[in-house]
């Protein structure tokens, strides 16, 4: 039973301990690396391969070729009998359909096969996809195609190893169905418009790329309760469940040791994801009781997406090793803080600039705070893009309530930062501050401040440093979108700058001169974006109501302004997403949305039926029959009887609130999807709250050995 496997676990694998690691050797033994494949291609065949990954040059087919050869024979070598094109359709989710190398021939022999082909493009028949009305099922295929910017690597358990490609995935007209497909059309929109920037500023870079680091949230519980809880398994959060007497409230697991088991869980993961070449750098326990954090080093944005979605993949695959299972969701517990997902963003040259780092001299000063200045106004000019990037069922339950940034997008600057803004504003940064912050404008301009001050939790999107970290993403999501609207949005603020400083520079004296009065003008539209105080307080949502700032509380209201005019013109201008595009999103979104709703309503329904009402009537009867026992012996006792009233009167609120769910569910079908959502949101989900009560009611009163599930003590305290 449980707390066997949890005394009984063993940080054994097949009755040997874990080797100890040694990371420079095993770091990338999974990925087929650009240096393997270097000393393999003719040196003409490298150099064009080179210029596709890191100049995004157009690949050609001889290319293909010569690198399917070294693919295969690398893999093969690795022991992998199949491939896969490896891609990221719009569940959020990964997919894969493996094929083998060798193809038994007539002759009783085989074939090993894997050409140019094979490599650059595939079909998959995926055509049960979401598509959001992008594909009719007469014209289901859908292609995929190799991505050369993020290595292949090798899958692999005790039974055997296969290849996986990364590859963009896309209808037959060209329109993207995955999430990697905008990612790298909105980092190429980025490059295209930073380097523009750059000229300006006289400073030559090849590539601009944005650059992604992430802080991935998750829950441990031993795996025999997450069986044992069908809300675990269908919705991965529990829809029923009483707070434990003893919480997150001591702050005693928050950065404590590591439980054994956990960290011996957390050692075989990470090495798993060394050898996949994703470069895991911190570790620690978090807020939440059983809840920690894995942070790898930030990487080019692609490549980070393709690596978040293969840590989230082997955290909850090595977990099951552990008898634990990871959980993802952002929030499996009521009452306890969720989880989330920092995402860390900048943008970065090809020769390794980071364009958001304050710098020392002058010249960077005002570089940085061209780039900077355009990330706030790309911020301030839509909010209802990068609310829509988070907006999911599960991250409902975190944004907004006080341990999570709020559903209101605004910035964190830290203060110097915000007086040095102030400056240029008012248009006196030409004189040099007492104690040096700043004076734009003269030859002598001082250094800022390199570390950005206080931290500040509360905030959805805050300047640490020299990168902004955007806050509200949640645990399970892919992080794609959100950076798709990160790029396509600086971009967009980019190219408005570089527009109105080419104008200028004509006008004014001096290109200092031209810079001050266009940062003038935008840091004056967009100043409203900066926030520097407490995001979890009341005020603070009035004052953001004053200012006009946008406070798009659920999915449901924030997905519909996807489709704004706004919206399409933006991604359609800088060739991110076309119309159709946006509109499938917008619909598999709301789609997946009420599906989650669905499920959680039926589940919760079922456990209330089955499980949960079974075990009160029981216990009833039991108490029942201890009160005739009690009138029989002629004895004095209140307390049997007080019970039974207790659980009768959980059963009737119980009974009631079924019936209101399924009212409310019976009435939720509409054409619209959106419609349908809302319908659910605002009827479903709150009759399934109701239901929560009183089973939790129930949790409270009925005997321990009837309760059918798992209760959170068990579930948070059993390591
Ligand atoms: P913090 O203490 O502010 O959370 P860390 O140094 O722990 O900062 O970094 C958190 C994450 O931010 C890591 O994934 C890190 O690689 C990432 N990061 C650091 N610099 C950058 C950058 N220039 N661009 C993107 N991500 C970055
Ligand atoms: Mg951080």
């Amino acid at each position: 039973d449980t707390l066997a496997a949890a005394r009984n676990w063993s940080p054994k694998k097949n009755g040997e301990p874990m080797e100890s690691m040694n990371v420079t050797e095993i770091f990338g033994e999974n990925t087929f690396q650009q240096e393997d494949l270097k000393e393999q291609l003719p040196k003409s065949i490298w150099k064009d391969l080179e210029k596709t990954v890191e100049e995004g040059e157009q690949l050609n087919s001889d290319v293909a070729d010569a690198v399917a050869v070294a693919m295969k024979d690398w893999a093969m070598d690795k022991g992998a009998t199949h491939f896969t094109h490896w891609f990221q359709p719009l569940t959020g989710l990964t997919a894969e359909k493996h094929d083998s190398f060798i193809t038994p021939n007539q002759g009783g022999g085989a074939i090993s096969e894997f050409s140019g082909n094979d490599l650059i493009q595939g079909e998959p028949d995926a055509s049960s996809f979401p598509n959001g009305g992008l594909r009719q099922t007469f014209e289901a295929r859908g292609y995929t195609a190799w991505d050369p910017t993020s290595p292949a690597f090798i899958m692999e358990n005790e039974n055997g190893s296969y290849l996986c490609i990364p590859t963009a995935f896309a209808s037959w007209t060209g329109e993207a169905l995955d999430h990697k497909t905008p990612i790298l059309r909105s980092n190429e929109a980025l490059n295209k418009q930073a380097k523009r920037a750059l000229e300006l500023f006289d400073v030559d870079a090849k590539r601009v790329a944005a650059t992604v680091g992430t802080e991935q949230e998750y829950f441990l519980i031993d795996q025999e309760f997450y069986y044992r809880r069908p809300d675990l398994m269908t919705s991965g959060r529990t829809l029923v469940g009483a707070k434990p007497p003893r919480g997150q409230e001591l702050d005693d697991h928050y950065f404590g040791s590591i439980p054994d088991r956990v960290l011996s869980f957390m050692l075989e993961a990470e090495k798993e994801l060394y050898k996949l070449g994703i470069p895991v750098k911190t570790r620690h326990n978090e807020v939440a009781p059983s809840q920690y954090e894995i942070a790898p080093l930030f990487e080019t944005c692609n490549i980070a997406a393709d690596h978040q979605q293969l840590m989230m993949i082997t955290l909850k695959r090595i977990a099951r090793d552990y008898g634990l299972e990871c959980m993802l969701h952002e929030k499996p517990f009521d009452g306890l803080n969720g989880s989330g997902k920092h995402l860390n963003w900048s943008m970065a040259t090809n020769s390794g600039m980071n364009l958001l780092e304050p710098g020392d001299n002058p010249h960077d000063n005002m570089q940085f705070l061209f780039f900077f200045s355009a990330v706030l106004k790309a911020v301030y000019e839509n909010q209802d893009l990068l609310r829509i990037s988070i907006a999911h069922a599960g991250n409902d339950h975190r944004l907004g309530g006080n341990e999570a940034p709020p559903a209101i997008i605004s910035a964190y600057i830290g203060e110097q930062l915000e007086d040095v803004l102030t400056q240029v504003l008012n248009g006196n940064a030409k004189e040099s501050k007492q104690g040096g912050l700043l004076g734009l404008g003269s030859p002598v301009l001082p250094s800022l401040p390199k570390h950005a001050g206080d931290r500040n939790r509360t905030s959805p999107f805050a300047f640490t440093g020299n990168k902004f970290e955007f806050r509200a993403v949640g645990s399970s999501q892919s992080i794609s979108f959100p950076i798709v609207v990160l790029n396509t949005i600086v971009a967009d603020a980019i190219d408005d700058l570089c527009t109105n400083l080419e104008e200028e520079v004509d006008r004014a004296k001096s290109f200092e001169d031209a810079l001050a009065t266009v940062m003038q003008d935008a840091l004056g539209e967009c100043k409203d974006i900066i926030f520097n105080g407490d995001g979890y307080s009341d005020e603070w949502e009035k004052e953001a109501e004053e200012r006009g700032l946008l406070n798009l509380k659920t999915t449901i209201d924030a997905l519909p302004k996807f489709t704004d005019e706004k919206n399409i013109s933006l991604f359609e201008k800088h060739g991110v997403l076309n119309e159709r595009e946006i509109h499938s999103r917008q619909e598999i979104w709301a789609e997946q949305y009420l599906t989650t709703l669905n499920i959680e309503a039926d589940t919760t329904e079922s456990m209330a039926k089955t499980m949960i009402y079974p075990a009160a009537v029981r216990y009833m009867n039991e108490l029942a029959e201890n009160v005739e026992r009690i009138q029989e012996l002629g004895i004095e006792g209140e307390g049997s009887k007080n019970m039974l009233k207790k659980v009768n009167k959980g059963l009737n609120d119980l009974n009631i609130a079924l019936e209101e769910l399924r009212e409310a569910v019976l009435d939720s079908d509409s054409e619209n999807v959106i419609d349908s959502a809302t319908h659910v949101k605002e009827n479903v989900k709150p009759a399934m709250t109701k239901i929560r009560d009183s089973v939790d009611f129930l949790e409270r009163h009925v005997a321990d050995d009837y309760w059918p599930l798992p209760i959170y003590r068990e579930m948070l305290f059993v390591k």
